[in-house]
């Protein structure tokens, strides 16, 4: 094994990234070091290099934390995974394990929780080090890189989908169909779920349609609230995977009286804040809940869900050194499905 990799990096925020070479990581008691072959490209990364969000990412920052590879080095006392062995790295990179979160089944808000490419160096690189009580077992036959959006993007719909409560046979709502919400369509039909499908392209429209979305609404054209509640009474359950303030302010107009609604999305920023109706909630008995990625549980039964082909990501394989490319197509609106930065072989 050589001892440099091939990572791209931020060294200042809202600077593109570099492509550098760095030495290859060393595992410590409870780490895997992996051999990278897949990242996948989400928002959040764009949203972190950009400096959307308090606390800013600990620089200098490899991000990425939609990882699939192969364990390359086990570190002492890690005895679920072994040299070999393909892995799963999601943006829980920990969680303390012992505070009352933990302890009830919600590590994903954790305070002392650290995260994969944000606070810790992430898979935009050869090689990256993971907390292995904390990466998911990826099932054989199953190819690397169209998993590898599952590990953020999957696991953080499906989770988002279970916490609207809306059961099979019930609508839900998807507002924003990019690299989240195409996913959240499939994890959606595949619950038993009717689908509407809100965006502001006719393009990912059309993408929802494809898995099976019944209403579709370009918010660009009409008001989603109302184009809703014509064609299905109101939905049972809606998230909000959309970067736009305006589409969680909306979000709430897509219920039918008891709906509940789980944010998703964070456009960080000036964006961040928004203005709501108080007597939509209360006279609806609306529910607004957020959901933040998922716990280790979600994450294997979310990882099942694509390996049984239920639900299976839209790709486009790019190169490492293509991130910066990546990352101005994404700010433009111009991908459809996931990109996935193809790094290395298994
Ligand atoms: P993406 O860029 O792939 O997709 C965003 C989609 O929103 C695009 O399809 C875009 O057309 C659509 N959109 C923009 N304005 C809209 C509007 N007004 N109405 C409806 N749709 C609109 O982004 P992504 O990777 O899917 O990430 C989405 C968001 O989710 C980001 O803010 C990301 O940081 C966040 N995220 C949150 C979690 C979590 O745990 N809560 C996890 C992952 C990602
Ligand atoms: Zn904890
Ligand atoms: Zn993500």
């Amino acid at each position: 094994m050589a001892d440099t990799m091939k990572a791209a990096v931020l060294r200042a925020i809202g600077e593109p990234l570099r492509i550098e070479n760095l030495p290859i990581p060393v595992a410590k008691a409870g780490e895997v070091l992996i051999k990278v072959e897949a990242c996948g490209v989400c928002h959040s990364d764009l949203h972190a290099i950009e400096g959307d969000w308090t606390p800013l990412p600990n620089l200098s920052l490899i991000p990425g934390h939609e990882v699939v590879g192969t364990v390359a080095a086990t570190g002492a006392g890690v005895t679920h995974f072994k040299a070999g062995d393909r892995i799963g790295v999601p943006w829980m990179y920990s969680a303390c394990g012992h505070c009352e979160y933990c302890l009830s089944g919600m590590e994903t808000i954790c305070l002392k929780a650290e995260a994969t490419g944000y606070t810790k160096p992430g898979g935009y690189a050869e090689y990256m080090i993971a907390d292995a009580g904390f990466c998911g077992h990826i099932p054989s036959g199953v190819d690397s890189h169209e998993l590898a959006p599952i590990l953020c993007a999957g696991v953080t719909t499906y989770r988002g989908l279970k916490r609207t409560g809306a059961r099979p046979g019930q609508w839900l709502t998807v507002l924003g169909i990019g690299g989240l919400g195409h996913i959240a369509v499939q994890y959606a039909k595949a619950m038993g779920l009717r689908v509407a499908a809100v965006d502001i392209s006719a393009e990912k429209l059309a993408l929802a349609k494809s898995y099976g979305a019944e209403v579709l609404v370009d918010a660009s054209k009409v008001d989603p609230g109302a184009a809703i509640k014509e064609a299905t009474g109101g939905s049972h359950g809606a998230i909000v995977t959309a970067v736009s303030a305006k589409a969680f302010e909306q979000s709430v107009g897509v219920l039918r009286n008891g709906g509940t609604v789980c944010w998703i999305g964070l456009p960080g920023g000036k964006q961040d804040e928004i203005r709501l109706s108080i007597a939509a909630i209360v006279n609806g008995e609306a529910s607004v809940r957020g959901s933040n990625v998922g716990t280790r549980q979600d994450l294997q039964e979310a990882i099942d869900f694509a390996a049984n082909g239920l639900v299976r990501a839209k790709i486009e394989k790019q190169p490492l050194d293509a991130i910066n490319d990546v990352f101005a197509r994404m700010k433009k609106g111009q991908i459809s499905g996931r990109v996935v930065l193809a790094i290395g072989s298994p």
